[in-house]
């Protein structure tokens, strides 16, 4: 069976990184047989420029014939005047919204190369190992109303509302469940029960279902609380499982904890395991068309793409493993570069991965 996959670049460093996860792609095709076709199409601001709209139906068309999607980063400041209904993010939440794109599988994980890179003491971060499963198409980003408006005093007001059905607690807590039981049979449900009325109950469906994993031992922690632990003791984390909102910004500080933003992968899935799998940066406009951007998310992407959507470990371990002996090798982005390591713009970088890969056949 040959795989589909649609391939959208979006903005700022989206088209430079992607084209590095596409060779490699087209490595595993040309050398070790892997049957599979890309697709590009249009999303974000570019696709706005293009089209007049942020997410194209051609886009959700080809997104919806593929096994899987691939996508780089959208937005960038060009846009922000806009209306928040054509601005580049609208497209990246339609496609997880239009394709139910409920589950965001985040792994923040520490490179041993890397442990110069992180901003905390080596051994607080060494041999991290912790996945956040965050839900992806509730809470406050979707929930109604929301909006602006000028309120009784005549002042402006801005409103948005935290909303959780119990059905969409239930499925995002299977899967972190399901993910714990084969990592480290530990899961941390974050919240804010104490505060938010939404959360309580999110606390109260991740205790019913835990009833269904008596494997695994479950644990509550205060958002504020878990985003002082993920920086005093990360390590203490196998899985942990957030809204929408919390995991957008604990997955963020889990990924500096990694020494880069542009290290972490992404996976968000359906309820059959087809998915888009991304890095969790954004289009980096600061440093987009200077070829310096990291491409090992995205790269990183790809493996977990072939591993969750089309269940090709083989594949997704060589690519991971080519990593490694790129970096073994001394290959460092600018992010991630420290003193006795060389510093390779993005291409070079895709290059070094290519040439490992090729050279474990
Ligand atoms: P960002 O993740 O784009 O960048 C944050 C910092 O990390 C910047 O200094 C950037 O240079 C650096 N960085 C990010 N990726 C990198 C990489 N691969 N290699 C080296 N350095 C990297 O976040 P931001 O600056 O807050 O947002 C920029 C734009 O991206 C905004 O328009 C935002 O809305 C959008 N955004 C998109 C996504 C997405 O597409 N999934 C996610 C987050 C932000």
């Amino acid at each position: 069976m040959t795989l589909k996959i649609a391939v959208l670049p979006g903005d700022g460093i989206g088209p430079e990184i992607v084209a590095e996860a596409v060779k490699v792609l087209n490595a595993l095709r040309d050398d070790f047989g892997l049957q599979v076709e890309t697709e590009e199409a249009l999303i974000g601001g570019t696709a706005y420029d293009a089209t007049g709209t942020p997410f194209p139906a051609e886009t959700l068309k080809l997104s919806q014939q593929a096994d899987a999607i691939l996508l780089g980063a959208v937005g960038g400041p060009k846009w922000e005047p806009l209306d928040y209904s054509v601005r580049p993010e609208r497209g990246l939440l339609g496609l997880r919204s239009e394709l139910s794109l409920f589950a965001n599988l985040r792994p923040a994980i520490l490179y041993p190369q890397l442990a110069a890179a992180s901003t905390l003491k080596p051994e607080v971060v060494s041999g991290l190992d912790i996945l956040i499963v965050r839900e992806l198409n509730g809470g406050i980003y979707f929930g109604q109303p929301r909006g602006r408006r000028v309120n009784a005093q005549g002042e402006r007001e801005g409103y948005n509302t935290l909303v959780y059905s119990e059905s969409e607690i239930r499925r995002i807590a299977h899967v972190a469940f399901e993910a714990a039981l084969k990592r480290g049979k530990r899961l941390c449900s974050i919240d804010k029960a104490n505060v938010l009325e939404c959360t309580e109950l999110w606390r109260e469906v991740v205790i019913e279902v835990s009833k269904d994993y008596p494997e695994v031992a479950l644990s509550h922690m205060y958002v504020d609380n878990a985003s002082m632990q993920l920086v005093r003791n990360p390590k203490q984390f196998d899985v942990m499982l957030t809204d929408n909102m919390f995991g957008d910004i604990l997955s963020d500080c889990a990924a500096m904890l990694t020494g880069s933003i542009g290290m972490l992968p992404s996976a968000s899935l359906d309820k059959d395991g087809k998915g888009m799998y991304e890095p969790i940066h954004g289009s980096a406009p600061d440093i987009a068309g200077k070829g310096i951007a990291n491409p090992i998310a995205t790269i990183l992407s790809v493996a977990m793409l072939l591993r969750y959507s089309f269940n090709d470990g083989a594949n997704a371990d060589r690519i991971e493993q080519a990593v490694v002996s790129a970096l073994d090798a001394g290959y460092r982005t600018a992010d991630i570069y420290s003193e006795a390591t060389q510093k390779v713009s993005t291409a070079a970088m895709g290059d070094a991965i290519v040439s490992a890969l090729r050279a474990s056949r």
